[in-house]
């Protein structure tokens, strides 16, 4: 197991209490004092992945390079440390179960009875520790999904009270995640649900070392005083969480708390140097300081739920750091828009980006905004289903094929500029099937993509099944709608571009996956770049 130290975070009281983000901060300073850091998650849900969840359900499904279907904390450990996760990296209780059953059809535990432990907790323990297996990383976060006192969390919470004794107590903390709700009829802030949470904890066998508090007022040194005393740990060992205007200040917020300091010490790590967040300083600086507002409208169907979108979200968001503007993103219902209202529904933006998606719900009013932006040369950005409706859209009213679509949405077309994929032909089951994942993609010169990333073979990642149906690319070339990107190795068209255009770009890809705070992506950046233009 090489030299790997481990830190387990768990939550407690409610959910949402962002520990993704905390362990992400906490992933962003250890990584800054120079450790080779990596983030893990444990979903306890029985889903293989999240990829057969609706994101109503459970937010954006995060694709890895490798073609992983992860949850969405995975974006946030890209975003923040700049890193690559990958399957590994996303453990669900499905998977788990999935092993172990297999194992046991194989004949692995023959004669024995196999139980949740040793058999589901050995499991866990080996999906924890494989990623430490190949002495990669001197630190591993561990986020436990859920809330402690959770049915499924149980054997996630016994398996890491196991992992103490066998890796060895020096290389592993515990940070224990929860609220400290404010009664404002009283107008205090309260510690008790936090003690009962450590309680459950300590019915597990588990003392949590470090004790993240969050909270909408600063706690006192008395309160902190009372929650030490009776939870069993240091006072510096008490670390709140206030809540600040974006997720990008929390590391600071972290350093200034000494949860990296205390994690390290627990784990009995010398301390190197002091975290190098030069342009993390930077990044939040202008963040906070640009003030030049830019109006995105984000078409999808998903808008109810802000985490449908969290990497886009989050992309045009570093995009708008680098051009110094401030981006305002407003989620507009492609179920709302109609030929009636689409100019009043969309003239106020200065870019319309078309989210990604499936199934025909919505789509009228995707393909209704990709010719708003058309015709009124509107900076554009399709994504994956976005792409697809631009193309529709295009193959309708300028090539005039009127009854054009996807047969993702009808197969009643002499016109299907959108077609299944040959591979995805014969597949029926719908876990982890799509075309998922990396791939190269060749830039075409002097396009306005290769321009934007300034290369000439890129790498980006899919989920789809669809793809733009080749048969039609010559009339599309011809009437001002290039395909500006190509997978070399099968020719699939990876970006299509519209000459006639300011910026007017779809990918099959999903560049939102591949944005970071220290390298946001080129097509965010020059989609940015070209709303900014479009304001004259
Ligand atoms: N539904 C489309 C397809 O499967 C687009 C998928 C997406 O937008 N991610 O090809």
């Amino acid at each position: 197991m090489g030299n790997t130290k481990y830190v387990f975070v768990t939550g407690g009281v409610t959910s949402s209490l962002g520990k993704g983000i905390i362990s992400a901060s906490l992933g962003r300073l250890l990584q800054a004092r120079g450790y080779r850091v990596t983030i893990q998650k444990l979903d306890p849900y029985i889903n293989v992945d999240p990829g057969t969840l609706n994101p109503y359900e459970h937010g954006e499904c995060y694709v890895t390079d490798d073609g992983a279907e992860t949850d969405l904390d995975l974006g946030h450990y890209e975003r923040f440390l700049d890193i690559q996760t990958s399957q590994a990296n996303n453990v669900t209780t499905g998977r788990i179960y999935q092993s172990v059953i297999n194992k046991e059809r194989r004949g692995d535990y023959l004669g024995k009875t196999v139980q949740v432990i040793p058999h589901i907790t050995d499991e866990i323990k080996r999906r924890i520790t494989l990623l430490g297996s190949k002495d990669e990383y001197d630190i591993i976060i561990t986020e436990i999904g859920g809330t402690v006192g959770d049915i499924e969390s149980l054997p996630y919470i016994e398996a890491v009270r196991q992992l103490r004794w066998d890796l060895g107590e020096e290389n592993v903390v515990f940070v224990h995640l929860t609220l400290v709700p404010y009664l404002s009829a009283s107008r205090e802030l309260k510690t008790k649900p936090t003690q009962h949470s450590v309680k459950v904890l300590l019915e597990s066998g588990i003392q949590p070392d470090v004790l993240v508090l969050r909270a909408e007022h600063e706690l006192t040194r008395d309160l902190r005083k009372k929650v030490a005393l009776f939870c069993n740990v240091q006072l510096d060992a008490v670390i709140q969480s206030i809540d600040v205007s974006t997720i990008y200040e929390v590391p600071l917020l972290m350093q200034e708390e000494g949860l990296d300091v205390m994690v390290l010490k627990k784990l009995k790590i010398a301390e190197k140097g002091s975290p190098e967040l030069k342009d993390w300083k930077e990044f939040l600086n202008k963040l906070k300081s640009s003030e030049e507002e830019i109006r995105i409208a984000l078409v999808g169907k998903y808008v109810e739920l802000y985490d449908a979108y969290k990497s886009i979200m989050e992309s045009l968001t570093h995009a708008g750091v680098i051009n110094r503007v401030k981006v305002k993103i407003t989620c507009v219902h492609s179920e709302m828009i109609t030929p009636e209202n689409v100019t009043e529904k969309l003239e106020r933006y200065h870019g319309i980006l078309v989210a990604p998606g499936f199934g025909d719900r919505g789509v009228d009013g995707k393909i209704l905004s990709a010719k708003y932006a058309r015709e009124n040369k509107v900076p554009f950005l399709g994504i994956c289903l976005g792409l697809q409706c631009a193309v529709i859209e295009f193959a309708r009213n300028v090539l005039g094929y009127a009854d054009a679509s996807s047969t993702e949405m009808t197969n009643i077309t002499k016109h299907p500029v959108i077609d299944l994929m040959e591979e995805q032909k014969g597949v029926t089951e719908k876990g982890g099937t799509m075309r998922l994942g990396g791939y190269t993609c060749a830039l075409k010169k002097g396009s306005r993509v290769q321009e934007a990333y300034q290369l000439d073979l890129v790498r980006e990642r899919h989920r789809h099944r669809y793809e733009f149906n080749n048969d039609f690319l010559e009339a599309f070339e011809q009437n001002g709608m290039i395909a500006s990107g190509i997978n070399p190795e099968n020719g699939l068209v990876e970006i299509m571009e519209q000459t006639d255009h300011p910026w007017f770009v779809g990918t099959q890809f999903h560049p939102e996956y591949r944005s970071t705070v220290l390298n946001p992506h080129p097509l965010f950046i020059t989609f940015i770049k070209s709303a900014i233009e479009y304001t004259g």
